[in-house]
């Protein structure tokens, strides 16, 4: 992509309205623009990162056999009274039409997901079903302030399994645990994994997925020693304290932030929309269903809260918007030649690269918005390159002269 071309610009400062490191970075470095407290539009190079971090995720759901689809975001309000949600969840954002007629715009997608599925199914071999989307969700949050950390519309994957039984579905949910902490992994997070008291339906136990960032809203309490973690919320136990589970490690608590949660649904909504299933006897089995979100935009936020320092954004490889950000400096035909040459090498090679290619734009403001924007490898031609290119790593500053070729070589 050329630069010239990019019809968003970078800002000078920060936005004074913004108080979160993701949120006052994004929108510098023009990745995001906020419409209204906890809503934001997603600009070309924010899109291009969020595509980048839904596909790790869609990767990793078909791997354990998660099948994508793409539900409305629109519900009838019948869909959700019929499970008690339209009374009891607050947060739920309900819309009146001009005939009268109400409607919910989805938080998650029991409502819809359950009812369909059970247009499907008859049998017990047609389970299990493991069923994902990738889509806006919708809260009407009182307080939306940590930028895209917890918003009144955000990206979501929410992922539905129907199992026969429990101990299915705690199959199902060991693999999913697995994909997630890979799904983490690859975003160049550490998630650690919580048990938590169930959210507003949930009749069994649920699980938090926990990064640990300054600009979380939870606190939780981790071994030092063992996989052990819980949220402080409703843990009896404090820091400092002897971990209960391998009875070795210390309590460490820290701030983290929720990026992704199961929930063990248990027969809960195929109960209340009568979707069951006939067993091997012939006898009616209402399905065991389990709900696994990530938060997507979040997660993107969690990413920039992790990976930045004092110049601006310093992405991961995995999700950064383009692989290399080329720089040519001085408005020398010689050098705009040269670059045009590496710029169309690169792109000849499949690599991802934004040139900046503008004219008359100083190069103290060119490179600072390379640290800006974060791209991690920067190649700079300039008069002073001479036949060489400065290679330049944003995460570990170091410089190299090295021939396109060497570079090419190298990527
Ligand atoms: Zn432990």
């Amino acid at each position: 992509m050329l630069y010239s071309n990019l019809f968003t610009r970078t800002r000078k400062q920060a936005p004074k309205d913004e108080v979160t490191v993701n949120a006052k970075l994004l929108v510098q470095a023009g990745f995001v623009s906020k419409l209204m407290a906890g809503v934001y539009s997603f600009l070309p190079l924010g899109l291009r990162v969020l595509r980048k971090i839904e596909n790790i995720i869609r990767e990793e759901m078909d791997v354990i056999g998660g099948q994508e689809v793409y539900l409305p975001a629109l519900h009838p309000a019948e869909n959700w009274k019929t499970t008690s949600g339209w009374d009891k969840i607050d947060v739920l954002f309900k819309i009146k039409s001009r005939t009268g007629k109400d409607y919910a715009l989805g938080q998650s997608h029991e409502e819809v997901i359950t009812p369909l599925v059970k247009e499907y199914v008859r049998s017990y071999k047609d389970l299990p079903i493991y069923v994902y989307q990738i889509q806006s969700k919708y809260r009407d949050e009182l307080r939306a302030k940590s930028g895209i950390l917890r918003g009144k519309e955000f990206g979501m994957k929410d992922m539905y399994s129907f199992d026969l039984n429990q101990a299915d579905f705690l199959k199902f949910y060991k693999q999913a645990k697995k994909a997630y902490l890979k799904v983490f992994q690859r975003c160049g997070l550490t998630a650690k994994v919580t048990e938590a008291s169930g959210g507003d339906f949930s009749q069994k136990i649920s699980y938090e997925f926990m990064v640990l960032t300054k600009a979380g809203e939870d606190d939780i309490l981790y071994c030092d020693k063992c996989e052990y973690c819980i949220n402080l919320d409703i843990a009896k136990t404090k820091a400092g304290d002897k971990c209960p589970k391998c009875q070795i490690g210390r309590l460490i608590k820290a701030r983290a932030s929720e990026v992704g949660n199961v929930f063990d649904l248990g027969s809960k909504y195929s109960k209340d929309f009568n979707f069951y299933v006939l067993d091997e006897k012939g006898k009616k089995v209402y399905p065991i269903m389990g709900c696994y979100g990530i938060g997507v935009t979040r997660l993107l936020g969690v990413i920039v809260e992790k990976y930045h320092d004092e110049k601006g954004i310093v992405w991961p490889k995995t999700v950064s918007p383009f692989q290399i950000h080329l720089v040519s400096l001085g408005d020398d035909n010689k050098v705009k030649n040269k670059a045009l040459r590496v710029y169309q090498e690169l792109l000849g090679k499949g690599i991802e690269v934004i040139w900046d290619d503008r004219e008359k734009v100083s190069a103290g403001e060119k490179l600072a918005e390379a640290d800006l924007l974060g791209v991690p490898i920067r190649l700079v031609i300039s008069d002073k390159t001479k036949d060489k290119i400065e290679y330049r790593e944003r995460e570990s500053k170091k410089i190299k002269l090295l021939s396109s070729a060497e570079i090419l070589a190298s990527l």
